[in-house]
């Protein structure tokens, strides 16, 4: 890049710092191109880093020990009540968890010699981006790769600008611990961090529009974590709607449909996240937009229908998941570097962090069968394992779906505590199209929970 003049030249310029973007970024410098990350926060780590994953499972992880010292007065052992310092929490969450990795991040593109631009871009025609950060500033690129990720969806219909309204981002802030927290949606968000507020003290309340929590997700794994929600929660409403808010002395008054008004202390809006696509000069590119969710459009290689342009990550659309983001970012630079590769993954683990933890990869039990696939599904209960027994956890199940004509591991679901590292095995074994054979005859080591996929796999040869 030439300093100092009013347009700077690059080979690469990454807009959006995410996952998605900065895993882009180091990829197209370790293969010698020119690049810049331009972020309207001026930071590497985006959504995920500062207000997603990070902060979150930080979070997480302090409900799972509250949870688990409960727990232990079973075993006979009572460590009291917990004394919540909420100061040295945001404290130990900001500067300890967050700022050490963002800290990292930087240190990394430092390293790899990628320059992080602060500002917001707007795409002025396929080659060029106006920057609007603290001065205007533009560079011309050969490539753009848009990772501008998403945001929060708005609440439809319903217009209540208070600080007692949050969004995932500002319920991460830690604000207090709200005597009756409404939150509003059974996602990911909402189950998420109602189970942190409910652990930390709040009478949660979940009103969820749709019949089930986690809509899509395969039942037999969200009934284990239901039954714990149940008891977690103050209250869970499915099939409801709130249909109004209204902020009342000092309060937030919701109007819950079919079940009249209820006064919370404060309300948590998780009604899914949605593409940051628009306002970004798209139009003065050659980049189209889907329909349905304004997603930019892309190949397996994530180009768009701009030949300069590639774009990864969540404003590409479902699932928009961090790993999955990175792994795009990875199939970008490769590609726009001319090399050979495509997103052609066949299983994204998702994981949900709650207690407990629910994880899947490939396809569901109900998925293999709208394919038309003959399948063979074994679940294994994990009141049958010994380690789930030594940790007092015999609430989980493991369950393994293989297509019956070739005995290839084709989806992987697991609920009970660790899911999300169990998955991981699993989803190797879909992606290099394992056998359940293959799974059944490795050793997997004594007791482990791993144990219980070695166990599910071989009462399908039985
Ligand atoms: P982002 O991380 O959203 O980054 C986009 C960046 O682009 C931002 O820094 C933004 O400021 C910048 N930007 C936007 N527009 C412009 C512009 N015009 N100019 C310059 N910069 C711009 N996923 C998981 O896989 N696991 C989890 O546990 C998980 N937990 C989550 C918890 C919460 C509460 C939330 C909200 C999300 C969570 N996610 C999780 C989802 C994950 O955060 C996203 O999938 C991921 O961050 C997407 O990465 P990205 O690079 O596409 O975009
Ligand atoms: P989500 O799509 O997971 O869940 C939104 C929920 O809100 C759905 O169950 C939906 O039926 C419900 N809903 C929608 N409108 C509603 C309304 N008006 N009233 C009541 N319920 C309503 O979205 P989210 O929880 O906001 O999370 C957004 C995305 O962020 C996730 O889809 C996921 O991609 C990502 N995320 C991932 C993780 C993780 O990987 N562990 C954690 C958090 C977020």
């Amino acid at each position: 890049m030439v300093m100092g003049e009013l347009v700077d030249e690059v080979d690469v310029a990454v807009v959006g710092g995410g996952p998605g973007g900065y895993s882009a970024a180091f990829r197209c410098a370790e293969l010698g191109l020119e690049t810049v990350v331009i972020d309207a926060d001026g930071r590497l780590g985006g959504a995920c880093l500062f207000e997603g994953c990070i902060p979150s499972k930080a979070l997480l992880h302090v409900a799972a020990v509250v949870s688990e010292a409960e727990r232990a007065r079973e075993w006979g052992v009572d460590f009291g009540e917990p004394r919540i310092s909420l100061d040295q929490l945001r404290k130990w969450k900001q500067e300890r968890v967050v700022g050490k990795l963002a800290r990292g991040l930087a240190s990394v593109a430092k390293g790899k010699g990628v320059t992080v631009i602060g500002g917001r871009a707007v795409f002025e025609d396929s080659t060029t981006l106006r920057i609007e950060g603290e001065s205007l500033q533009k560079v011309r690129f050969k490539h753009a790769i848009v990772a501008t990720g998403s945001a929060p969806a708005p609440l439809p219909g319903i217009e209540l600008r208070s600080d007692r309204v949050m969004d995932s981002t500002a319920a991460l802030e830690l604000p207090e611990i709200p005597e009756r927290l409404l939150v509003i949606g059974g996602g990911y968000i909402g189950l998420e961090l109602g189970t942190v507020y409910a652990t930390l003290g709040s009478r949660v309340t979940l009103v969820e529009m749709t019949e089930g929590l986690l809509p899509g997700v395969d039942r037999d794994l969200v009934q284990p974590l239901q039954r714990r929600v149940e008891k977690l929660f103050a209250a869970v409403h499915l099939g409801t709607k709130v249909t109004a808010l209204r902020e009342a002395g000092g309060h937030v008054e919701a109007t819950l449909e079919g079940q009249g008004a209820e006064t919370f202390d404060r309300v948590l809006v998780a009604v899914g996240r949605r593409a940051r696509s628009r306002g970004l000069g798209l139009e003065a590119t050659g980049a189209r937009l889907t329909e349905r969710g304004a997603f930019v459009q892309i190949d397996e290689r994530c180009r768009t229908h701009d030949p300069h342009l590639y774009a990864v990550g969540d404003v590409t659309g479902e699932p928009m998941l961090a790993h999955r983001a990175m792994r795009q970012g990875k199939v970008a630079a490769a590609a726009l570097a001319g090399q050979p590769a495509a997103f052609d993954n066949v299983a994204v683990p998702a994981v949900v962090f709650t207690d407990p933890e629910i994880a899947w990869c490939g396809l569901s039990e109900a998925q293999a069968k709208s394919q038309g696939m003959e399948t063979k599904v074994a679940k294994f209960q994990w009141a049958a394992s010994g380690r789930a027994a030594t940790i007092g956890r015999a609430d989980g199940l493991t369950k393994l779906v293989a297509d019956a004509a070739s005995g290839r591991v084709v989806g992987v679901g697991i609920v009970g505590p660790g899911a999300g590292e169990l998955i991981a095995e699993a989803t190797l074994a879909v992606e290099t199209a394992a056998l359940v054979e293959d799974l059944a005859a490795t050793i997997h080591a004594h007791p482990t929970l791993s144990e219980s996929l070695m166990e599910a796999a071989e009462s399908l040869l039985a």
